[in-house]
C-alpha cells in the first residue's frame, strides 16, 4: 500500500468523513484514511466475531464477575454520566446480565438539568444504588479556567482525571473488582491522537498548569491529585477494566430506543450534550479555537461499524452545530459560571493552542525513565 503524508491542501477519505483537521492522517492510493483502514481491521478481529464464540466470552466474564462478588454488596462498578452509552450500559448490567451494580458519577458542577433527571430515572427504573462524587466548584473552577488560559486541548482531561480517582476509590471502599466501561468501539473506535491528551491521569500535567496559570489565590485542597508512584501504579492490581459493550451487538440507535422505553431516559439532542461544559466545548472551544469538529471522528466510527452511511454523515456535518440563539445562551452561561469577562474569553479564544507537553508531566517522565533503562540494561 503507498501511502502519502497529507500536504497542506484539504482531503477527505473516501471511505469515511475524517479529513485533514486532523494533521497527522494519512491516505492511501485508493483515498482511504488510516482511521477507518485500523477501525475496521480491529472491528473484523474483535468485535464481529462468530457469534458463538463471542457469546462464550460474554458468559465466562459476567460468570467471574458474580463468582468474585458473591460476597458483596455490589460485584462491579458503573459510570453513570447520563449519556446514551452508559444509561444503556446500565440497563443491560442489571436487565440482561442480572449484576448488581454500584453506579458513580461524577458531580463537576456542569451537569444538566436533563442529566440529573434522566440519572435519578435511571437509578430508579433499575433499584440500583448511587453515589455521587461532587467536586468542590470554587476549586473545579479555578482548574477550568487555568486550562483555559494554558491554551491546551484537553480541558475535560480535569473531569476524566476526576472520575478516574473516584472510580478508585469506591471500588477500594467496596472492594469491587470489576469496572464495566460504557467505551465501546462500534461508536468510538476513531479519535486522532492530538484531538486530545491521552495520558488523563497524570496529575503533575495538571499541577504545572494549575501553577502557572492559574490565578494563584486558591490551593487545591480537595482535588485529589496522584504522586508519580500513584500514577504509575494507578489501576494496577486493583480493578479490571471492563469495555462490556464491546461484547455485545452494540448499536446506538437500538439503545436509545431501549433506554427510553425502559428507564424513562429523554434525549438530549446530541451526543454529550448531558453535560453543559462538554457542549460548549465540543461545538464552541474545540471547532473555533482548534478547529476540531468531534462529530466528525464520531461519525466515522459509525460508519465503519455499518450504523451510518457515509452520506449520512456527511448530510450530519451540514448542519449547524449551534444555532446563533444557542450560542449566545451559552456563551452567556459559560462566561457566568466561570466569572469570565467576555474580553478575557475573546483572549482565550484568540491564543495559539499549547501542548499539554509544554508542561511539566509524569508521562514525559515516564518515558524518559523508559529510555534509559533501555540504554542502560539493554
Ligand atoms: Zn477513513
Amino acid at each position: 500500500m503507498t501511502e502519502t503524508k497529507n500536504s497542506k491542501e484539504y482531503q477527505i477519505c473516501k471511505q469515511c468523513i475524517m479529513d485533514t483537521s486532523d494533521p497527522d492522517i494519512v491516505f492511501d492510493a485508493n483515498g482511504s484514511c488510516n482511521h477507518c483502514t485500523n477501525s475496521i481491521i480491529r472491528l473484523n478481529k474483535e468485535i464481529f466475531i462468530d457469534p458463538i464464540i463471542k457469546k462464550h466470552n460474554l458468559d465466562k466474564l459476567i460468570n467471574n464477575i458474580k463468582q468474585d462478588g458473591v460476597n458483596n454488596k455490589y460485584d462491579c462498578l458503573i459510570g453513570l454520566s447520563g449519556g446514551v452509552d452508559s444509561s444503556y450500559l446500565a440497563y443491560v448490567a442489571v436487565k440482561q446480565f442480572g449484576l448488581r451494580p454500584l453506579a458513580v458519577h461524577l458531580d463537576n458542577g456542569w451537569n444538566s438539568e436533563l442529566a440529573v433527571e434522566n440519572i435519578k430515572n435511571i437509578v430508579n427504573s433499575l433499584n440500583i444504588d448511587l453515589y455521587t462524587h461532587v467536586l468542590n466548584w470554587e476549586e473545579f473552577k479555578a482548574l477550568q479556567k487555568a486550562f483555559l488560559r494554558a491554551s491546551v486541548i484537553d480541558i475535560e482531561m480535569l473531569t476524566d482525571h476526576a472520575i478516574g480517582v473516584a472510580l478508585y476509590e469506591v471500588s477500594k471502599k467496596y472492594n469491587i473488582k470489576y469496572f464495566l466501561s460504557g467505551y465501546n468501539y462500534q461508536s468510538e473506535s476513531v479519535m486522532p491522537a492530538k484531538w486530545l491528551y491521552p495520558y488523563k491521569m497524570d496529575s503533575l500535567n495538571i499541577k504545572d498548569i494549575y501553577k502557572k496559570e492559574g490565578d494563584g489565590g486558591l490551593k487545591l485542597k480537595t482535588f485529589k491529585l496522584l504522586n508519580f508512584y500513584q500514577y504509575l501504579t494507578f489501576g494496577k492490581n486493583s480493578m479490571a477494566l471492563i469495555p462490556i459493550l464491546n461484547y455485545l451487538d452494540y448499536n446506538k440507535k437500538e439503545a436509545l430506543k431501549i433506554i427510553e422505553t425502559q428507564l424513562n431516559w429523554r434525549n438530549y439532542g446530541n451526543k454529550h450534550d448531558e453535560s453543559i461544559f462538554t457542549k460548549f466545548y465540543q461545538d464552541v472551544i474545540l471547532p473555533q479555537k482548534f478547529k476540531i469538529d468531534k462529530r466528525r471522528a464520531h461519525y466515522s466510527s459509525l460508519i465503519c461499524s455499518g450504523q451510518m452511511t457515509r452520506d449520512e454523515g456527511l448530510e450530519e456535518m451540514q448542519k449547524e452545530l449551534l444555532s446563533q440563539q444557542d450560542y449566545k445562551n451559552n456563551l452567556s452561561y459559560f462566561l457566568k459560571k466561570l466569572n469570565i469577562s467576555e474580553g478575557e474569553f475573546q483572549t482565550i479564544m484568540d491564543t495559539k493552542p499549547r501542548l499539554h507537553w509544554d508542561y511539566r508531566s509524569f508521562a514525559k517522565r515516564k518515558f524518559k525513565i523508559g529510555k534509559l533503562y533501555r540504554a542502560i540494561f539493554k
